[in-house]
């Protein structure tokens, strides 16, 4: 059960990968986390990356799914895996799904969670901050007790400048412009499955299991 998961930032996403990952105990891969381990255990394709990173610029695409592709052997994986936040652009998928079908393996699903923009940037915008000691709420699904006050330190909240509605519409561009397409390319490879992101997240749920079984 190899995964690739799709959706807009915000749309829910990254919380429904670890459920999947959970019920069907498959590693959830994140690329953050694949680079944060390779430099870690500074294995040479992390050096690389590194080198990149340290001068502000983009780690090219080979070095990433060279890094991803180890990830992908490691045993945990033998069952499949949930890639979250990768592929981000055509190049990249395309990159992805050679390297893949020349060890004779490819992608099973692509899930794309499907959430129109104006509900991204209302999510978005409902949630609060705690910058003291880094707790999050969202004054709709998990309000603090007391309005705009941490309940871990009592710390007044705050909306980061990541979850202001100019710089969630910044995001949104770039993900329509970029990554937007890959619907329709996994779509083309007939692996794509669209769920509808605005429902309740255990009904967003379901509707992922239905189509994975
Ligand atoms: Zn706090």
């Amino acid at each position: 059960m190899k995964i690739i998961m799709l959706g807009a930032p915000g749309a829910g996403k990254g919380t429904q990968a670890k459920r999947i990952a959970n019920k069907y105990n498959i590693p959830h891969i994140s690329t953050g986390d694949i680079f944060r381990a390779n430099i870690k255990e500074k294995t040479e394709l992390g050096n690389k990356a590194k080198e990149y990173m340290d001068k502000g610029e983009l780690v090219p695409d080979d070095i990433t799914i060279g890094m991803l592709l180890d990830r992908i052997h490691k045993d945990d994986c033998k069952n499949g895996f949930v890639l979250d936040g990768f592929p981000r652009t055509i190049p990249q998928a395309k990159s992805l799904t050679n390297a893949l079908s020349e060890l004779g393996e490819k992608i099973d699903y692509a899930i794309n969670v499907d959430v129109p923009d104006e509900s991204i940037i209302s999510r978005m915008s409902g949630r609060r901050a705690c910058l003291n000691c880094g707790n999050t709420y969202h004054i709709m699904y998990s309000a603090p007790k007391t309005e705009n006050v941490c309940d871990n330190c009592g710390n007044e909240l705050v909306i980061r400048d990541d979850d202001k509605p100019e710089t969630v519409k910044k995001r949104l561009e770039v993900y329509h412009d970029q990554t937007q397409p890959l619907i329709d390319y996994y779509d083309n490879e007939k692996i794509l499955a669209s769920v509808d992101g605005t429902k309740d997240m255990e009904e967003v749920f379901l509707d992922i299991i239905a189509v994975l079984e």
